[in-house]
């Protein structure tokens, strides 16, 4: 792979960078930067301990080798970092905001999170995992005198907002500190496909390891896969097929990341983008992959929704994350006055479906299970 800096539009993040505001002033540290000391935050909070406990494909009823949350969140930071380090960006900030990016999450997986938005809509709100994490950064975390939430940078807030997802300035104005009318930094950018490359490849492996997929049905839907296995099945034909099996996966994780990197270089230094702020102002995202690789990510996509995501073996699970989330949602609903103290002193200002709502998405799997007997008996 050919050099690849793009040091000139990272964020700087010293002291002088306005991107390194926090809501309240705080000293500097006398050896760690404002993004390390954000990064040391969010591994201290609760919120990302209980990634440990929440699903991320599959619950526990399968094994303890399976992906959770946060070693989910561990693989996309090292992507991230490996990134951020190729290309010479913030390597801080890409870490810290890999590190928060899924703190947002509700237990049991994607079904958790679908029960949950759709208990909220039919009460005229919704769940969105990402502003979730904003609140659960400024509000529901607290560890300072001085202070509610983890007084983050503004980039880290910025990034937690935006890495996933561009929100309409119109739509949310309570929104407004964060440049919803320019695209946020690379570092930002980068965690979305960091996020979608971990877990593209992990989800193989743990389906595989599941035995929800086979290696032949594998090869034919997931044609980079396939190449990198034909490839090391030819160099190695005497080696066990599990070997063979994580060899290609790991090509296959190997050349998504070296395409992310030489394409968005490419894509900055072909627009002629030579600052942060000409990254703000591009007419769209620039951390990408090739459209042949894109291509390629579809494919393994499109795999996983039809083989796996969807797989009847998993039917179990998604079936009780709805029964355990409604069934929640609605006993407190209902009966408001069985919430900790703590939620029902929110009643009043936050309205009841946004309390249950939080109380729920801050859960790990044990804990709601725990709840939901609880609240049966
Ligand atoms: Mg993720």
């Amino acid at each position: 792979m050919q050099a690849t800096s793009l040091r000139f539009c990272a964020v700087a993040g010293d002291a002088t960078d306005p991107l390194t505001a926090r809501a309240h002033n705080e000293p500097r540290h006398s050896y760690r930067g404002p993004f390390q000391r954000d990064r040391d935050r969010i591994i201290h909070a609760r919120a990302f301990r209980r990634l440990a406990g929440k699903t991320q494909v599959f619950t526990h009823r399968y094994s303890d080798h399976f992906r959770n949350r946060l070693t989910h969140t561990i693989e996309v930071t090292q992507i991230a970092r490996t990134v951020a380090a190729a290309l010479e960006l913030n390597e801080d900030l890409a870490e810290t905001l890999a590190l928060a990016h899924d703190i947002g999450h509700p237990p049991f997986g994607h079904a958790g999170e679908q029960a949950l938005d759709r208990q909220l809509r039919a009460r005229g709100m919704r769940f969105d995992h990402n502003l979730h994490a904003l609140r659960i950064v400024e509000h529901f975390e607290q560890r300072y005198v001085e202070f509610r939430g983890l007084n983050l940078t503004l980039a880290v807030r910025e990034g937690i907002v935006k890495h996933s997802h561009d929100y309409a300035p119109a739509d949310h104005p309570e929104l407004r500190e964060y440049f919803l009318d320019r695209l946020p930094p690379l570092e930002a950018q980068s965690i979305d496909l960091a996020d979608e490359i971990a877990y593209l490849t992990a989800d193989i492996d743990d389906g595989i390891e599941a035995d929800i997929l086979s290696l032949d049905d594998l090869c034919c839907g997931v044609p980079l896969f396939a190449d990198f296995y034909r490839q090391v099945e030819g160099k190695h034909p005497e080696a066990a097929g599990k070997l063979l099996f994580h060899e290609a996966l790991k090509g296959m994780l190997n050349a998504l990341v070296n395409d992310l990197i030489v394409t968005t270089h490419t894509n900055v230094t072909g627009a002629g983008i030579g600052d942060l702020e000409g990254v703000r102002r591009a007419s769209r995202r620039l951390v990408q992959l090739s459209p042949a690789m894109e291509q390629r990510r579809r494919e393994a996509k499109e795999y996983l929704f039809r083989r796996l995501y969807h797989a009847e073996d998993l039917d179990q699970s998604h079936a009780m994350a709805e029964e355990t989330i409604s069934g929640l949602f609605e006993h407190w609903m209902k009966h408001p006055e069985q919430l900790p103290e703590t939620q029902q002193s929110q009643l009043e200002a936050e309205g009841a479906p946004r309390v249950v709502a939080d109380y729920i998405a801050g859960m790990t799997d044990n804990f709601i299970a725990d709840q939901w007997r609880l609240a049966r008996r």
